[in-house]
């Protein structure tokens, strides 16, 4: 009888048992490789200043710095803190935030950002109940941040708060916001205090004016006023023949009503600019403001036939093709029939951001023989550029009134170098049958165009 000798071993491992323990083997093989991979993966570090720390905070010992494209391994994660080896042995923390972050220039310098109402606790503990709350909208720099808690000093005392409940800043990232904010505040209180200086300011800008008893220029004169006079406002009238007054008392407390056509008021000048950006015609953007339209006819000839909103369109697209063909760039306020409010006229110029404005009219008046070209600005840093762009007007071989000031809302409460043109009077028969002549229509044109000229020039001869 043969006696076969039956080991542990070979109750083990024969012939039956071999093939599923080897199945079972090879998975197990994968699936400890497959958690390797998931779990130790590697990592590259896209970022320049990134500290390998002996533990997971800031504050703790730097080991090294990681160069910017390096790849290392990753070896555990916790609270944001992720741990890695690099270079082959060395192993510390890195904080995840601070690879998310690309504002963040390194795991120092950093500020905590309150966007909501925050707990702060005592220690590193939620356990015990928070023993204040921080509002939102507040920074406060962070001493350091590790396992998931920020320390800071609040009121003199350090404590903690979770860092998942605030955003980490770049201290220097934060210090520009705020002191962009504060600029920002001051200037506009300076503004506001500039308004309420002023608003309350009106100077005489015309000759030959009057402070009257009663808001009405056919009432008792209390004594002529001075070019330039200055008023302090008490209140705004409107008289029976819908002229405005303002009620006005002097620097020795003399009061009466001046006509607010003749009157600049300071506080409009706040945001007015003096001269226009661009430097030249050939890159400057004008606003051109055909007056009128629509339901607004403007002024009527004699026979009611001719509306001056009909004559102040083609002269303004005339003017138009003239400023593109020397480079220039012109937005047009109308280039069609059609009612544009005045506040709109100023917004849109206002918005533009362009250089000049220029508002096209055409003037009445009772007296028929009147007739030629006025140039009115209001701003008086307009004053130059009135002067250097009638100049050109004037050169025509038309009458011409020279500048005045005007009180007209388009030109008032307009931030841009801006001009009212009234280029003939639709009451006078000669300036009636030029207007309606293209060859009139470019003369004026050309006389504009060569008056920008000049005010370039002119302002440029000054800087
Ligand atoms: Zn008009």
């Amino acid at each position: 009888m043969q006696r076969s000798v039956q080991t542990p071993y070979h109750k083990i491992f024969n012939r039956r048992t071999l093939p599923p323990l080897f199945f079972v083997m090879t998975l197990l093989i994968t699936c400890i490789g497959f958690y390797y991979l998931t779990n130790f993966h590697y990592l590259i570090i896209e970022r320049p200043g990134v500290v390998v720390r002996s533990r997971a905070a800031t504050n703790s010992e730097g080991l090294s710095t990681i160069p910017e494209g390096s790849k290392v391994s990753q070896l555990a994660h916790s609270n944001n803190w992720i741990k890695v080896r690099y270079d082959g042995s060395l192993e510390g923390w890195i904080p995840e935030w601070l690879l998310k972050d690309t504002h963040l220039q390194s795991d120092n310098a950093i500020t905590a950002e309150f966007t909501k109402q925050t707990p702060v606790y005592q220690e590193a503990d939620d356990k015990a109940d928070p023993i204040t709350t921080i509002p939102s909208q507040s920074y406060i720099p962070i001493n350091y941040e590790g396992q998931g808690w920020s320390q800071i000093t609040y009121e003199g005392e350090p404590v903690f708060v979770k860092t998942e409940d605030i955003t980490i800043r770049s201290t220097p990232d934060v210090e520009t916001k705020l002191s962009q904010e504060k600029e920002k505040k001051l200037s506009e209180e300076a503004h506001q205090k500039q308004v309420e200086e002023l608003s309350n300011i009106a100077i005489m800008r015309k000759d030959n004016e009057f402070l009257y008893e009663e808001a009405s220029i056919d009432s008792a004169v209390v004594y002529a006023t001075e070019y330039q006079q200055e008023f302090t406002i008490i209140d705004s009238v409107s008289n029976d023949e819908g002229i405005d007054f303002y009620l006005v008392e002097d620097l020795y407390g003399v009061r009466g009503y001046i006509n607010q056509l003749a009157i600049s008021e300071p506080v409009y000048s706040i945001d007015h600019r003096s001269e226009p950006i661009n430097r030249n015609l050939a890159n400057a953007t004008i606003v051109l403001d055909p007056g009128h339209g629509g339901e607004d006819p403007g002024t009527i000839s004699l026979d009611q036939k001719h509306y001056e909103k009909n004559y102040v369109l083609p002269t303004a697209m005339t003017l138009k093709n003239t400023l593109e063909a020397l480079g220039a760039k012109v937005i047009m306020i109308r280039s069609e029939d059609v009612f544009v409010d005045l506040a709109e006229r100023v917004a849109i110029s206002n918005e533009s951001k362009a250089d000049l404005f220029i508002s096209i009219h055409f003037d009445s008046s009772y007296d028929t023989s009147f007739r030629g070209i006025t140039t009115y600005y209001y701003h008086p840093d307009d004053d130059k550029f009135a002067y250097a762009l009638n100049s050109g007007l004037a050169e025509l071989d038309h009458p011409n009134q020279g500048v005045q000031f005007g009180n007209y809302q388009v030109i008032r409460e307009n931030n841009l170098p801006s001009l009212l043109l009234e280029l003939g009077y639709i009451t006078n028969q000669e300036d009636l049958s030029l207007m309606q002549t293209s060859e009139y229509q470019q003369e004026l044109a050309d006389g504009i165009a060569n008056g920008l000229v000049n005010y370039f020039d002119q302002i440029n001869l000054v800087q």
